[in-house]
Parts: C-alpha cells; sequence; structure tokens
C-alpha cells in the first residue's frame, strides 16, 4: 500500500472510530437528560396534585377531585394521573373513589415504603416514564396535612402514579445525535480532504523520488524530482536533484576516463555503473595479467595464458593465435582451440605463406566479420553460418599476433559485447610479446653463427647440460659427430676467401639435410663442424656419417672458376658408451677426426680407447 493511502485510510479510520465514539456518547447523554427531565416533570407534576387536593379539601371542593387530576392529563407529556389513597386516609375517609383503590406491585411497594420508583417502560411500541411518588404528610405551612388527616408527620397518606411519554424527547433526542453526527462527520470529510490536500506535495514527491532512485540503481541518473514545496519535502526533492547532477557528471566522467583507457567508446545504453565497474574490474585483471605475462619466460607461455583467458573467462572455444613473422611475410598459427601447434583450421592455408592475404595483419585493425560477413575472404567457415572477429596484436605498429575468434550464429551480439575486454588483454599483451620476441631474437643471434644459421659453440655450452640430462632420463645413447673440410686452406689459397665462405655455406646445407629436426649442427671452428645425433649408437651415426661424407664428395660447388668438389674426415663418438662425460666424448670424436686425417682423409672414423692411448699426446 501506498504511503499516501496508509495515512489516508489511518486517519479515515481514526475520524470514523471518533464520529461513531461521540454519536454513542451524544445518545448516552441524551438518554440520561430526558430520563431527569421525566423525573423532574413528575416530581413538579406530583407537588401539583398534592397542593391541588390540599387546597380543593381547605375549599371544600375535594368532591370535585376527579375533574381536577382528569385535567391534569392534558398538562403536555403528560399521559396518565392517578392518586391511590393510602391506609390512613382509607381508615379515616373511607376507600374513596373507585380508581382511588388502583393498586400494582409499584403502588403497594410505595404506600410500604414511602419511597418513590421511577423506571422507563415500554407501552404500546412507546417509551414512557413510569412514575410513583408517595403523598407524604408534613407539618409544613398552616393549614397543613396533619391538622386534616389522622396521622403522623411523614406517614404515607396515597401514593401518585404519573405516566409521561418520552416518544417526543427520543425524536428530539435522534434529531440531535444526528445532527452532532453530521456535524462531526462534516469536520472529518474536512479533515481528511485537508490532509490529502497536505499530503499530496509529500506522496507525489516520494514517489518520485522512489522512481528516480530506481532508475539511478539501474544506472540512469537523468531522472530529476519537480520541487512542490518549499518545506522539508521539497528540500528532499532539491538534495535528491543535486545528487543526481554529481552521480551523472562524475560516473560519466569515470566512465568516459576508463573508456579511454580502454580504447572504447562511451555509449549511453546500459547501466552505467555496472558497464563502468565491469571495465574497471577488466582494467584491473588486465594489468595483473600484464604483471603474470611479464614474468612469463616465452611468448608461448603468453599465448597459452592467452588461450586460457579466452576459454576460462570468456567461455571462447573455438579460437585461432595467430603469430607473424613480419621479416619472412609468413604467418604460423600457435594455437588453435587451445591446442599448441595445430594446423591452420579457420584460415585458408593461404596465409602461412603470404602474410599480407591476412586482413587483420595488413590493416592492424579489427576485423568483424559477425557485423560484415564476408569481410576476410581467407576465412574457413565451418557448418551453420560461422562468422569470425580477428584481433591484430599490434607490436611495434604493426600487427605482431593476430587473435582469431571463431563466432556461432546465435553468438555475434555475446561475443561482439566481450570483445572490447580481450581487447584490453590484447592491448596489455602486445609489448610484453614484443619484448619477448625481441629478447628471443636476439638470444637466438647470440646462439647461431651468422654465415651458416648453424648453432654455435656457446649454444652447445649452453644446451650440454640439458642434452645429458635428457638422454639420461630417456636411457638412450647419442652420437659426437666431428667434422673437418680436407685440405681446406687451398680453398682459401687458391680459390680465395669469398669462395673458401661459400664451400662452408655449402658443407652446413649438406648437414642439415643429412640430419633429422631433433638432431643438433653446430658450426664448431672455422671449417670444423660437430653434430649430436639424438637417440642414436655409435653403430648408426657411422652411417649418417658415411652418407654425410659421400654427399659432400659428390657435391659440385659452382665457383667462378669452374666447379668445385671437396671431400671431408669425420669422427665418431657415443654417449655414454665411450665416455659419460659429454665433453669427453667431444675429444673422442676429434680423436678419431685426426685419426681419419691421418689416415689418409675423406673418410668416417669410429673411436676406439686404443686411440686414445696411442694418441696420448694429442
Ligand atoms: P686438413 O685437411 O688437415 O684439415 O687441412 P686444412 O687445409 O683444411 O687445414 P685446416 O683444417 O687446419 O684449415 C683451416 C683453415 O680454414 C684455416 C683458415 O684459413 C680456413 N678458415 C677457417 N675459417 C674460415 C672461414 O670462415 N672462411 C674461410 N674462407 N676460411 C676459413
Ligand atoms: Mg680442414
Ligand atoms: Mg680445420
Amino acid at each position: 500500500m501506498k504511503l499516501k493511502d496508509k495515512i489516508l485510510v489511518f486517519f479515515v479510520g481514526i475520524l470514523a472510530g471518533l464520529v461513531l465514539v461521540l454519536t454513542g456518547l451524544s445518545a448516552l447523554s441524551l438518554r440520561h437528560f430526558s430520563i431527569y427531565m421525566a423525573e423532574r416533570h413528575a416530581r413538579s407534576v406530583a407537588e401539583t396534585i398534592k397542593v391541588g387536593l390540599t387546597e380543593s379539601m381547605i375549599n371544600g371542593t375535594i368532591d370535585k377531585r376527579e375533574q381536577f387530576l382528569a385535567r391534569l392529563a392534558y398538562v403536555p407529556g403528560v399521559q396518565n394521573v392517578r392518586v391511590t389513597r393510602g391506609q390512613h386516609v382509607i381508615s379515616q375517609f373511607g376507600p374513596g373513589l373507585a380508581n382511588e383503590q388502583f393498586s400494582s406491585e409499584g403502588i403497594d411497594h410505595v404506600l410500604a415504603t414511602g419511597k418513590e420508583v421511577f423506571e422507563v417502560v415500554k407501552a404500546e411500541e412507546h417509551l414512557m416514564f413510569h412514575a410513583v411518588i408517595p403523598y407524604v404528610a408534613d407539618d409544613r405551612g398552616t393549614p397543613n396535612c396533619l391538622q386534616c388527616h389522622a396521622a403522623r408527620k411523614g406517614a404515607v397518606l396515597g401514593a401518585i402514579t404519573i405516566d409521561i411519554s418520552l416518544a417526543e424527547v427520543r425524536r428530539q433526542g435522534v434529531i440531535a445525535v444526528l445532527m452532532v453526527s453530521f456535524a462531526v462527520l462534516g469536520a472529518a470529510l474536512l479533515a481528511v480532504l485537508l490532509l490529502r490536500r497536505m499530503m499530496k506535495p509529500l506522496s507525489e514527491t516520494a514517489h518520485a523520488v522512489q522512481e528516480v532512485t530506481s532508475q539511478a540503481v539501474g544506472g540512469d541518473f537523468s531522472g530529476r524530482i519537480r520541487q512542490r514545496s518549499t518545506d522539508e519535502v521539497g528540500d528532499i526533492a532539491a538534495n535528491i536533484n543535486t545528487l543526481m547532477d554529481f552521480l551523472n557528471r562524475e560516473v560519466t566522467t569515470i566512465r568516459t576516463r576508463v573508456g579511454q583507457l580502454m580504447g572504447q567508446q562511451c555509449n549511453s545504453g546500459g547501466n552505467q555503473l555496472v558497464l563502468t565497474t565491469e571495465m574497471v574490474e577488466s582494467l584491473v585483471e588486465a594489468s595483473q595479467f600484464k604483471q603474470a605475462i611479464e614474468e612469463d619466460q616465452t611468448k608461448l607461455d603468453i599465448y597459452r595464458r592467452l588461450a586460457g583467458m579466452l576459454c576460462g573467462k570468456y567461455d571462447v572455444q573455438r579460437f585461432s593465435i595467430y603469430e607473424i613473422a613480419a621479416s619472412k611475410n609468413r604467418i604460423t598459427p600457435i594455437l588453435v582451440d587451445d591446442e599448441i601447434g595445430a594446423s591452420c583450421r579457420y584460415c585458408d592455408p593461404q596465409i602461412a605463406v603470404d602474410a599480407s592475404c591476412c586482413r587483420a595483419k595488413r590493416t592492424g585493425h579489427e576485423v568483424d566479420a559477425v557485423d560484415y560477413p564476408g569481410l576476410c575472404t581467407m576465412f574457413r567457415p565451418g557448418l551453420g553460418g560461422d562468422a569470425h572477429i580477428c584481433l591484430p596484436i599490434n607490436q611495434s605498429g604493426s600487427a605482431g599476433c593476430v587473435v582469431q575468434i571463431v563466432v556461432g550464429a546465435e553468438e555475434g551480439s555475446l561475443v561482439r559485447r566481450m570483445i572490447p575486454f580481450i581487447a584490453v588483454y590484447l592491448r596489455e599483451a602486445g609489448p610484453v610479446l614484443e619484448a619477448k620476441r625481441l629478447m628471443e631474437h636476439l638470444r637466438e643471434n647470440a646462439l647461431r653463427d651468422p654465415m651458416t644459421g648453424l648453432y654455435n659453440r656457446r649454444f652447445l655450452e649452453e644446451y650440454v647440460s640439458a642434452l645429458v640430462s635428457g638422454s639420461k632420463r630417456r636411457k638412450s645413447p647419442f652420437s659426437v659427430l666431428m667434422l673437418d673440410l680436407d685440405f681446406f686452406k687451398q680453398v682459401n689459397d687458391t680459390h680465395g676467401h669469398e669462395a673458401g665462405d661459400k664451400v662452408i655455406k655449402t658443407l652446413a646445407d649438406i648437414l642439415q639435410r643429412n640430419v633429422r629436426g631433433s638432431d643438433m649442427a653446430v658450426r664448431y671452428g672455422g671449417e670444423e663442424f660437430l653434430l649430436v645425433l639424438m637417440d642414436t649408437g655409435a653403430a648408426a651415426a657411422e652411417k649418417v656419417a658415411e652418407k654425410i661424407r659421400v654427399d659432400v664428395e659428390n657435391t659440385k660447388i659452382p665457383l667462378p672458376g669452374g666447379m668445385l668438389q671437396k671431400t671431408i674426415s669425420i669422427g665418431v663418438a657415443e654417449y655414454p658408451d665411450d665416455s659419460d662425460t659429454f665433453w669427453q666424448v667431444v675429444k673422442f670424436a676429434d680423436v678419431a677426426l685426426y685419426r681419419a686425417k691421418s689416415d689418409g682423409r675423406n673418410r668416417v672414423t669410429r673411436f676406439t680407447p686404443d686411440m686414445w692411448d696411442s694418441d696420448a699426446h694429442y
């Protein structure tokens, strides 16, 4: 129930009660008053009868008393008058007239006790005041009762019965009560009307406050309240308006600032408070995310964390994270649907060889094919009207990565709503990924030989412990091949240093194509190379070495002065068969190489312990 109605019901209840109580009290007091007046009336009539009868006795007209009594019956309101003789009078003067002998229980009681009887009785549907008053002998004045009656003072000479009609009194009383009731009712109605009028600004303001505050809870602070009075109610309206102005201004400022931080336009739809809170929370989480990825070791850790964010926080199930190698104009899928190293699933594989096919990479902008289907022709939708949104992760002004989110037919608006939040994470990830990429690039360069692209000796030194512990863990041997070109000095001397470089590069290519991805090719010195063949015993390693030897022997290297063919010598040792110390195995491979050279070159020589003894001087 509304406040206005509650107050109204309360007051109407009180006033109705008041009207009832007043009406009841008026009726009660009128009843008392009418009985009191009837009693007085009866006493007056009784006194008049006593006086009249005494006068009649003095004047000798007592025998005409019936006439006198009959006339008294015409007194207004008096219905019936009767005198009944008491025992003293009957004894002295006889029983008298017939009606003077009338008796009733009440009359007998009065005659016996001398006490009056007053009662209200109902006679023929009318209320009647019935009074029986004793006629008591007294000695007041001259002549007095005792002079004529043979009775002592105070004796009951007779009883006077008077019936007075209360009908008229009652009628007048009802009229009076009704008038009082109407007057009170009128006053009550007037009070209610005045109350309503006084309540109007309060109830309307309360209603407006309710509306404006519930709008504010919904994030809309545009509601205002009309000031209807200049009292406290008006002050409430003014204060609420000031509060709404303040909230509107401050929340809009916060929303705009947060929107700027998120790179998002501040739109006026939705619950501004909830949106702002969501955005602030997202910024805080993105900042925590940035801290976490800064401490991650590799780019892959960051990509995994991004995938975790997409799956865990935003429930994105179908997505790809691509990395762009700008220098080579290639795009590589790093993670597809949370699967590391999966092949391209949602794009034409063409992007792998020509990165400029990717619209997000090319433009550096978000590609929203939900709103504009078919925007990127590289997208390969599944069944059921899939669309996609591609978000570039910009690094140094161009896209370094692209996050592709595949959107089902029904998910468009949901995904669109979460994109600004995801974009915040990607913006935070951009510089960190770039720093990691740079670090990896620097590290890669520091660990590779620039001329051949093979690993250098430093890499080998760093990698040794991982290599050995991996071999121990797998209980699997590996072999070390030490390779050296035969009579290489001659190339430099005869064809020049550049030709020598070319021979070295050619050899590096030969080595790379003859080993597996898991093996390791190292440029160990000038024209000395080292191969680590993983999970390979010496026997198998000798075969690989022989293959390389033959490959080198058969390779014709074009030089300005004609074709050149070179040979190579290779020493082979095995871990842990020859030694359980890595550098000792390298040494043994070198010893075997030395033996290959001394045995005439262009050959593969497996290390044997006797070589170490006989070449102790080495
Ligand atoms: P051997 O069969 O005994 O190995 O004879 P060799 O002439 O190959 O002798 P050695 O292996 O000692 O030769 C090393 C030479 O390789 C010395 C150096 O001039 C040359 N060399 C080392 N690094 C480079 C390089 O980067 N470029 C060129 N062009 N030559 C290099
Ligand atoms: Mg050599
Ligand atoms: Mg050498």
